[in-house]
């Protein structure tokens, strides 16, 4: 440490759309009021991630990626107290300030609040040129400077590579049923794409008592998947009306989710809905993707087309929920770590998320300095 609290970290640097990342040394500023640093033990890799890398959504290069994670405060700035040092800790980019409007009401995912950290990454290379913090979290690097409504603690009974996903994929697949979809028993689920988004919108829609689940993707294997994760039915994008007519006995679905990114994903999604049904929008195409909605049909049928980010969900009580419910056995976070890699390998990891058969992969952090490959 320098005399003025930075730390020097290695990362995965990515230095433009296309090109192979690089690890590298960088500087960590100190935490500053409200912030706290955290050592990371594990981050998978999120399908936004690979929007940036791919260039499917602009950001500044360069920059480090990595938004849901899992690691140990080693640091509090002025003013926190949500957190202490060494507490285990999710990670996530879920920002709330406390104070604006948003989050008096508590929508935390909407906040507006002019945090420090939205106008300085605390990330330089080792000549001071500023790196991009992305998405305010830069977690493919062994230490992270966050703001502390960034982090939640869980308990040493979780492991780390599970804990990690409950900072994005998780909580917003389980987030848009239970907060966003209001899913309730016996409601009729779509669940359109089946990454590890849509098989934790499956998990909650089980959870939530849903019946039936049906479960679509291109993918035979993660058809196989969901049809594990509790989905009822599961089909290619083909078969979606005459299963869910079969399912339903001549119902529509209470609630469509679409939770890829995909374009064709949400061609026709609407179709599928039941009077009083609801439309849930979770994944986020590149930016340009257009959808036709009839809005007539819509008033006449009662329907809702809701958005949800992340969720929906506050880390302060959607955390704890769901590490209860996976201490519980009614939710499944080791069967969706397909692989673990080093920061070394850190671009086998993105290929393996690219390629559409793994459902998470996920970096890990040994910080005694041994290696972390290994594929379950
Ligand atoms: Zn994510
Ligand atoms: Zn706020």
């Amino acid at each position: 440490m320098s005399g003025n609290g930075e730390v020097k970290v290695r990362a995965a640097v990515s230095r433009g759309v296309g090109m192979a990342t690089s690890i590298k040394e960088l500087l960590l500023a100190a935490p500053g009021a409200d912030e706290v640093r955290v050592a990371i033990d594990a981050c998978a890799v999120c399908h936004s991630d690979l929007m940036f890398l791919d260039g499917g959504w602009s950001i500044d290069f360069p920059v480090v990626l990595g938004h849901e994670a899992a690691g140990r405060v080693v640091e509090l700035g002025e003013g926190v107290d949500n957190v202490a040092a060494g507490d285990r800790v999710v990670v996530s980019l879920i920002r709330a300030c406390g104070n604006c409007r948003a989050c008096q009401r508590g929508h935390d995912v909407a906040c507006t609040g002019d945090l420090a950290l939205l106008h300085r990454s605390p990330l330089s290379d080792l000549d001071g040129e500023p790196v991009t913090h992305g998405l305010g979290t830069a977690a493919f690097a062994e230490q992270v400077v966050v703001h502390c409504s960034q982090v939640a603690a869980f308990p040493d009974t979780v492991p780390p590579e599970a804990a990690a996903l409950l900072g994005c994929g998780v909580l917003t697949g389980v987030g848009a049923v239970t907060n966003t979809a209001q899913v309730g028993a016996e409601d009729a689920v779509v669940v359109i794409g089946c990454g590890g988004v849509g098989l934790s919108v499956i998990q909650g829609a089980r959870l939530a008592g849903a019946d039936p689940i049906i479960a679509v993707d291109p993918l035979p294997t993660k058809q196989e998947a969901a049809l594990g994760f509790g989905a009822t039915h599961a089909t290619g994008p083909d078969g979606i009306a005459e299963l869910l007519t079969k399912a339903t006995g001549g119902r529509l679905a209470d609630h469509v989710f679409v939770t890829t990114a995909a374009p064709g994903a949400f061609a026709g999604a609407a179709d599928q809905l039941d009077r009083m049904g609801s439309l849930v929008l979770v994944g986020i195409p590149a930016e340009g993707v257009k959808i036709n909605i009839d809005p007539g049909l819509l008033a006449v049928a009662n329907q809702r087309i809701l958005g949800s980010k992340m969720g929906t969900a506050r880390l302060a009580e959607d955390v704890p929920r769901l590490v209860d419910q996976y201490l519980a056995g009614l939710l499944d976070l080791d069967s969706m770590v397909t692989s673990t890699h080093s920061l070394d390998d850190i671009d086998t990891a993105f290929a393996e998320a690219r390629s559409g058969e793994a459902i998470r992969t996920v970096v890990v952090f040994d910080h005694s300095g041994h290696t972390g490959d290994s594929t379950r």
